[in-house]
């Protein structure tokens, strides 16, 4: 039996001090008793230990961009071509190298699951490689290896724009159609510590007529989609279908309980309608959706009609999940005028519980028995930490103040430090590698 005490815990219920917690198997939680003593043997977790973070939308291959493309003017469709760049470059190896390296920084900011939106499937210029899913399997290997659980959200690419056929870095992207895609797809096999979703990249990305194949690849596991990210997809959208895109979605059976619509941002109240009516979740990005300009979503109105919120780290310009969350809130109180939008538990849940759901993992998110053995600890001692309420830390930490990583009962970050070892070295070299 393994067995942590925590100083403070966030339980389903909320906030609850001295909580012991202990794993018969080491990995699944067996009990939860608020109130304990420590018992000689158990692991001490410092300050408030959160359920793991789910980071349910990152492309990991944009972490190369971070303090890069940041400066300047432009627009998302600038960064897009810088982007490309990047996309142009990579190998499943550089893949792999560059992966690994993201995701351990991901886990040293507290993330126990991530969400990834991959697209990059071929070679240049489109080619296959031996193993049609090369670079699939390098990130599976680089989530194992930084020590964290993967969704692989595989995602279908097949257009430049409606109507407009892939061209250059693109052409990596594609399979032809959907049915190339789901026959490519349909060789990927999920493990322990894998888990398989599909994904649309978005309406500008996926023809109408290919859109209901996208669905049914992967019965009962999650469904992802960019959803009106910009107004000029929103524009696009109506020019050639006359709906909007979320509209368009619903009427091709792709908004459903398993879909996460990614980034939400410019809605009309029928589309908010109709992802509330569907139990849809609404993935948000604020540190991507500020950092390319593109606009503050309905995240309160989303969530008062019955969509699930949950948290991406995107691009990884910032990694930072506490961040994500608190920027939620933050954003909200610009847009709104008014502060309190969310409550902290709000807060937790979108990060923790409900973003393991929108990833297919409901076993994990919570401190509770039979939920996998995943914890953060986040300092409460820390120049930015000390004094603060442990149910507001949320509102004052961030990721340098997450001290322990624990993922299914395997302690992944101790007091700061990755099991890698030194995490920004191995981002620096992962960068050079595709850069240089
Ligand atoms: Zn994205």
């Amino acid at each position: 039996m393994t067995a942590w005490w925590c100083e403070h815990a966030w339980l389903p219920h909320g906030l609850a001090a001295s909580v012991r917690v202990t794993a018969d198997d080491g990995r699944t939680i067996t009990s939860v008793e608020p109130g304990a003593a420590v018992r000689p043997g158990d692991e001490a977790l410092p300050g408030v230990v959160l359920p793991g973070f789910a980071d349910a939308h990152s492309h990991a291959f944009h972490r190369a961009l971070r303090g890069r493309t940041q400066a300047g003017r432009g627009s998302f469709w600038t960064w897009r071509r810088a982007m490309y760049e990047v996309a142009e470059r990579l190998d499943p190896d550089s893949y792999e190298t560059l992966a690994t390296a993201t995701y351990a920084e991901l886990a040293l900011a507290g993330v126990t699951c991530v969400g990834e939106f991959h697209y990059l499937h071929h070679g240049p210029g489109g080619r296959s490689y031996d193993d049609p899913n090369a670079m699939a399997e390098a990130l599976r290997r680089a989530a194992r290896r930084a020590g964290v659980r993967l969704t692989l959200l595989d995602t279908c690419y097949l257009t430049g724009g409606i109507g407009t056929p892939l061209t250059g870095a693109q052409l990596r992207f594609g399979d032809g159609d959907a049915a190339g895609w789901a026959s490519r797809v349909g060789l990927l096999r999920a493990d322990e510590g894998t888990r398989l979703g599909a994904a649309i990249h978005s309406v500008r990305a996926v023809p109408v007529d290919q859109l209901t194949a996208v669905p049914t690849a992967f019965p009962g596991g999650p469904l992802h989609v960019h959803l009106s990210e910009q107004p000029a997809e929103n524009a696009a959208c109506l020019d050639a279908y006359g709906v909007t895109p979320t509209r368009l979605l619903h009427d091709h059976g792709a908004l459903t309980p398993r879909t996460t619509a990614v980034h939400a941002t410019h809605l009309t109240a029928d589309d908010i309608a109709l992802l509330g009516r569907a139990r849809s979740y609404a993935c948000f990005c604020p540190t991507t959706e500020r950092d390319l300009a593109d606009g503050i979503g309905p995240a309160r109105s989303l969530a008062d009609a019955g969509a699930r919120l949950t948290l991406g780290s995107d691009q990884n310009a910032v990694a930072d999940l506490l961040e994500e969350a608190r920027a939620l809130e933050m954003h909200e109180r610009l847009a709104s005028g008014e502060r309190g939008r969310f409550e902290p538990a709000e807060l937790v849940s979108a990060l923790t519980v409900d973003g393991h759901e929108s990833l297919g993992w409901p076993e994990a998110g919570r401190i509770a028995v039979g939920s996998f053995a995943d914890f953060v600890a986040v300092r409460l001692d820390t120049v930015r930490t000390a004094g603060s309420a442990p149910g507001q830390a949320l509102l004052a930490a961030t990721a340098a103040d997450v001290d322990t990583v624990v993922v299914g009962g395997r302690t992944v970050v101790t007091r700061g430090e990755h099991v890698l070892g030194d995490v920004g070295a191995l981002l620096g070299r992962a960068i050079r590698e595709v850069l240089e």
